[in-house]
């Protein structure tokens, strides 16, 4: 697939290096040509010194033959305008926007470019982490009161059932690393030693989830 990666800063260029290391053909613009510096060398992608708006820019780096289109500077109104360019203009099938005010990010989503909305992620990270103890915050969920997080299983907890960590309404383990492997655990699956869980769950709940896994409750 070929990417179209606008921004080529912190973000931008791990995407660029991922994209590439993937097998994707990768055009990522910057408007400092500075910022692609932050490549390997021997990076063999397209690199465009260009404002991320600029049709003749984005032309230029294959807007139209994109199958993706990530619009990640610093800049949440140029990310914006670039988006909705790549969408409604050139139709590119997959569209997103980094996003730093967490209000926009929401009105956005809800007009239909999906955003990655660093400063949320970073705010939900840094509470869960700070009240809940929980190492990893996985994944922040709707309006961030949901979350996904990753626990180890006490060996305590080696034979129980894993349905005896959910709470109805509360928490779910949605998946379980064993030996190496992600599953998604079947009905009926019990604890094994070493395992690990990863939990939807809410986030005044948590307290809740490591007692139950420290075997405190039930
Ligand atoms: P970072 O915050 O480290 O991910 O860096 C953001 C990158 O976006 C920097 O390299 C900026 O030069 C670049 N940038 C900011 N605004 C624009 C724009 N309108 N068009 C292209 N690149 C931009």
């Amino acid at each position: 697939m070929h990417v179209v990666i606008v921004g080529c800063g912190r973000l931008g260029s791990e995407l660029t290096v991922n994209l590439a290391r993937e097998g994707h053909t990768v055009s990522v613009v910057d408007k400092n040509p500075r910022a692609f510096e932050r490549l390997p060398p021997g990076f063999e992608g397209q690199t465009l010194v260009g404002i991320g708006f600029d049709r003749e820019t984005l032309e230029a780096a294959g807007i139209r033959d994109a199958g993706s289109f990530l619009a990640v500077t610093n800049g949440d109104n140029s990310n914006i305008v670039s988006a909705r360019i790549a969408r409604e203009h050139y139709q590119v099938a997959r569209v997103m926007a980094r996003i730093n005010d967490p209000r926009r990010a929401e009105i956005y989503r809800r007009l239909g470019i999906p955003t990655v909305a660093d400063v949320r992620w970073a705010l939900t990270e840094i509470m869960t982490t700070l009240f809940h103890g929980v190492e990893q915050t996985e994944l922040a969920l709707g309006d961030g009161s949901m979350v996904m997080v990753r626990l180890d299983v006490p060996s305590t907890l080696a034979g129980k059932p894993v349905s005896s960590l959910n709470e109805p309404g509360e928490a779910l383990v949605t998946a379980l690393d064993r030996m190496g492997r992600c599953v998604i655990p079947a009905s009926g699956a019990t604890f094994q030693e070493g395992d690990v869980v990863h939990v939807v769950i809410r986030r005044e709940s948590i307290d809740g989830l490591r007692e139950r896994l420290a075997g405190r409750a039930r």
